[in-house]
């Protein structure tokens, strides 16, 4: 069993630490907040006061964090956890950050004989309770075969993207896909409420044809389509309008760097980001469905 520390444990650390702590790994955890820490720490994890503390004698240092800013504070600066994590250890950072980052991030904890993969994940709050997330590789052979078996207790599909860099990319692309989907699922079910049909009958209809896909088929907008999902509960839970904004703003910046034409994704960015500015940021990103409400 190894030897991990775990920084950040919010909705996504929080669970995917517990997974491992219940796998019998040894998981040294430390986030800002001491609620959250405590958490973890109840369900046999260990703590310090201090990350540095954390991180001095773990194989494995696993970052959960927000944004590209905070992973770069919390591994690079001053103060930063470079200067206390072994030679030879493995940072994997889950967190999803521009890529351009977490290539400067993988490069310099290697000037310093420190290993780093990135590994953004799709699948959710739920994925990450259930340790069936989609992990998404950036990084060596070597490194991505060393974090593998630690991936797999959080995730059912790991995959290796490319290089440093390459498991954000995929997630960017990935999530620019899925905001595409869910909007142009959203407008095609609106069309119809407004032509009459019944949005049931419609959906069936559409996922058995050509139109068929996940947005429709498995996280159906229309309230009272679908049970458990969102749209079935005032829109709460699930995955955030302010989160897939902040998404889009990476899959933006991932084009513009490589001189990429993703007109549909620009549109998709746009339409959120209004739909977050009208108040609706801590709405699961489904709610979009109401941008297209005619009957409004
Ligand atoms: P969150 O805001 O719930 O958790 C982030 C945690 O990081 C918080 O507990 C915060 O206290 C902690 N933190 C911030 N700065 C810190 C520091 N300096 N030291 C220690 N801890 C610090 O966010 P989340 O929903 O868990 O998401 C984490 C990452 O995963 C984000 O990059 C997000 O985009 C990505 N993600 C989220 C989801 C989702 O559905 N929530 C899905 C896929 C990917």
């Amino acid at each position: 069993m190894a030897n991990i520390a775990f920084i950040g444990l919010g909705n996504m650390g929080g669970p995917m630490a517990i997974n491992l702590v219940k796998a019998g790994h040894q998981v040294c955890v430390f986030d800002l907040s001491e609620q959250a820490v405590a958490h973890v720490v109840e369900q046999g994890a260990t703590t310090q006061s201090q990350a540095s503390d954390c991180v001095k004698d773990a194989e494995f240092i696993i970052t959960m964090l927000p944004a590209g800013k905070h992973v770069e504070a919390v591994l690079l600066s001053e103060n930063g956890l470079i200067n206390h994590i072994a030679k030879g250890a493995l940072v994997i950072d889950s967190s999803t950050i521009d890529s351009a980052t977490s290539i400067n991030v993988g490069t310099v904890l290697l000037e310093q004989g420190i290993n780093f993969i990135d590994a953004p994940v799709s699948g959710g709050v739920g994925g990450a309770t259930a340790g069936t997330l989609s992990f998404m590789v950036g990084g060596n052979e070597a490194d991505f075969s060393r974090a593998k078996p630690v991936l797999d207790v959080m995730g059912k599909n790991v995959f290796h993207a490319g290089d440093h860099g390459a498991g954000q990319v995929a997630k960017a692309c990935n999530n620019m896909l899925l905001s595409v989907l869910m909007l142009a699922t959203s407008e095609a079910l609106q069309l119809g409420i407004s032509n009459g049909l019944d949005p049931s009958v419609l959906s069936d209809i559409m996922s058995k044809s050509s139109g068929s896909n996940w947005t429709l088929d498995v996280y159906n907008p229309c309230p009272g389509v679908m049970e458990n999902v969102p749209s079935s509960n005032d829109y709460q839970g699930g995955f955030m309008v302010d989160l897939m904004a902040k998404d889009l703003g990476l899959a933006m910046d991932t084009a513009l760097k490589s001189h990429s034409s993703t007109p549909m994704g620009a549109l998709a960015r746009s339409l959120y980001a209004m739909h977050a500015a009208n108040g609706n940021g801590a709405k699961d990103f489904s709610s979009a469905f109401n941008l297209f409400n005619q009957a409004k």
